[in-house]
């Protein structure tokens, strides 16, 4: 005892000293130091995961954020709506934020934008104007989110964000439309987010606007921030050219009505569909508000052109004949409330699947959806659809570039430092790997990091450092934002693997005995009015657990509950190697 005691006081004596030693002014010096020599660079989200897109760089005292993006639940965060960034680092210095960049409109880089923008100060927005459109749709159903002060930019433009900060947009093929890649001037260097791209190819299979990426290679780039969504995908894309083809291949062999399910942002593909419908001379209905949306918005900035009386609202389809009907729907990954769903289920207010139909669906699996679409396509086919998956095209058509085009873009680039983002440890390491093949670079200029670590760029030099900032997940569950953390997870995971065992004890005040017999619910654990034995052999376990108390104590509530929790927990446990949640109700009268 004592010697813990004299242990602690040199223990606190220590940590006096070293106080007076490095006072708070001083401390604060050489931090400053630190910050005029080197920009910090971080991650919120978007590694070590496919979604959730946000990263900054910090300067003295000016910070530029790059995307704002949610990412879907998984497995592991059962009844989540989605994940979001946690932005704690920089809500705490939102003074210091000075401008936010959005490189395109998908949700992975927009869809924290209503969660986050107050909490970063509400900085000025900058992005290209289909980006913008597609933002202000989604703020309407966040009438509570501070109004946006967009700063709508286009390939070319170059803009002084701060004191130290100027950005230059150059335009990136995507698989949406008014993408953008960022020339990011910092004082250490020139930084470039490549932004989301692949490359696109003419009709005689050469890359289109090669140009752009060459032109940033002649600026002497420090770092280079590459997607690596495509990076474990050898070869190139497939040029549009050839999927417009194959659509239209399977456009023609179709007898009836033809079904596509496709993703509302693929803008791309969707204004393909509708040319080559166009081309063949039939309608277009869409299903799905957010495809309308989307629709709409791309036409009216001219990025779709559409004759006047190509699509027709959805009530009119019966008006003409089925083999000259196209019918374009959200929910392709099998999603429950998405068009293509409802179709299946026969719930849809304005289609039924009929012999003859020609249902495509058009997008690769997320992973995580693969039993959905499953249903998809069997329901589908057992309805008399003929169901062709583009799932082989779609890969190889993401809009994410493949192996050698981020080897090529490498190449052009020349960046003396690459930091893959966008996606899982193994993808990220696969698109180091394709750095260092494309010009040499060493493993340590290939930097990978974790979500919260900061990165360390001085004129010479990229270091990850021991710092991390909180970068977990925030997660929004209806209106809720943050409030379920990792122990209403934990809970929840219990209850979807094992059930819930509720124990519900009625006792009687002066004598501690059980008023009558213990009550047992069970929710997903087991069938009660089956395990009859079962339950008897329970609540005769509580009684002599109950009956083992001493008399004369007085009744202590928690001591019970806990005790049935243990007690209950093992019991089952050895009878059916289950483990449920227990929880005990004791009620005294
Ligand atoms: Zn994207």
């Amino acid at each position: 005892m004592i010697r813990q005691s004299v242990r602690q006081l040199a223990r606190q004596k220590s940590t006096i000293t070293r106080r007076k030693i490095y006072s708070p002014k001083k401390e604060k010096e050489i931090e400053t130091l630190k910050k005029e020599e080197a920009v910090r660079f971080a991650t919120l989200g978007g590694l070590e995961e496919v979604g959730r897109n946000m990263m900054f760089f910090e300067y003295e005292d000016e910070i530029v954020v790059l995307d704002a993006g949610l990412q879907f639940p998984e497995e592991a965060t059962p009844g989540i709506d989605y994940i979001i960034p946690n932005v704690t680092y920089l809500e705490e210095r939102k003074n210091k934020v000075k401008a936010i960049i959005i490189t395109h409109g998908h949700y992975d880089h927009i869809g924290a934008i209503p969660y986050i923008m107050d909490k970063l100060g509400n900085p000025p927005l900058f992005t290209a104007a289909m980006t913008k459109e597609i933002i202000l749709r989604r703020q309407e159903d966040f009438p509570k989110a501070p109004k946006i002060n967009f700063e709508v930019v286009k390939a070319g433009d170059i803009r002084q964000l701060s004191k130290n900060f100027k950005a230059e947009f150059f335009g990136v093929t995507h698989n949406i439309p008014d993408g953008v890649g960022i020339i990011l001037e910092t004082p250490v260097g020139k930084m470039v987010h490549g932004g989301e791209f692949k490359f696109d190819y003419d009709n005689e299979g050469r890359p289109k606007n090669l140009d752009v990426w060459e032109k940033i290679g002649k600026q002497k780039i420090h770092t280079l921030l590459l997607e690596s969504t495509g990076a474990e995908e050898p070869g190139y894309s497939i040029s549009e050219r050839v999927v417009e083809q194959e659509i239209e291949k399977l456009f023609k062999k179709a007898g009836g009505r033809i079904i596509v399910g496709t993703f509302a942002s693929l803008l791309d593909r969707i204004a393909e569909i509708i040319k080559i419908a166009e081309k063949m001379n039939k309608k277009v209905a869409i299903s799905g508000l957010s495809m309308k949306t989307n629709v709409q918005i791309a036409r009216n900035l001219n990025f779709m052109k559409v004759k006047k009386d190509t699509i027709i609202p959805l009530e009119e389809i019966h008006k003409y004949r089925d083999d000259k009907l196209v019918i374009l729907c959200t929910g392709a990954q099998g999603e429950p409330n998405a068009s293509l769903m409802k179709i299946v289920n026969g719930e849809h207010r304005n289609i039924r699947i009929k012999k003859g139909d020609t249902v495509i669906l058009s997008s690769s699996i997320v992973p995580g959806n693969e039993r959905s679409v499953q249903i998809l396509k069997d329901d589908f086919s057992r309805q008399g659809a003929l169901v062709y998956h583009y799932k082989m095209i779609d890969i190889h058509s993401s809009g994410h570039a493949p192996q050698e085009e981020l080897k090529a873009v490498v190449r052009m680039i020349k960046p003396r430092f690459v930091v893959p983002i966008h996606g899982y440890y193994f993808m990220r390491w696969r698109n180091a790997q394709n750095a260092q093949e494309a010009i040499g670079l060493k493993p340590e200029e290939t930097i990978l990091i974790d979500n919260g670590q900061i990165v360390l760029l001085t004129k010479d030099s990229a270091k990850i450092t021991s710092e991390n900032i909180p970068a977990f997940y925030v997660m929004v569950d209806g209106l809720g934002v943050g409030d379920v953390g990792e122990i209403v997870l934990r809970d929840r995971r219990v209850l979807a693997q094992e059930g819930m065992v509720v124990v519900i004890a009625t006792l009687d005040r002066r004598t501690g005995q059980f008023l009558k017999n213990p009550d047992i619910i069970s929710r997903g654990f087991i069938h009660l009015r089956e395990s009859k034995d079962f339950v008897e052999d329970l609540r005769k376990y509580i009684r002599a657990l109950v009956a083992r108390i001493p008399r004369h104590q007085q009744i202590d509530t928690d001591y019970l509950k806990s005790l049935i929790r243990d007690q209950i927990g093992q019991f089952l446990y050895n009878k059916t190697k289950r483990r449920p949640m227990i929880l005990p109700v004791v009620i005294i009268v």
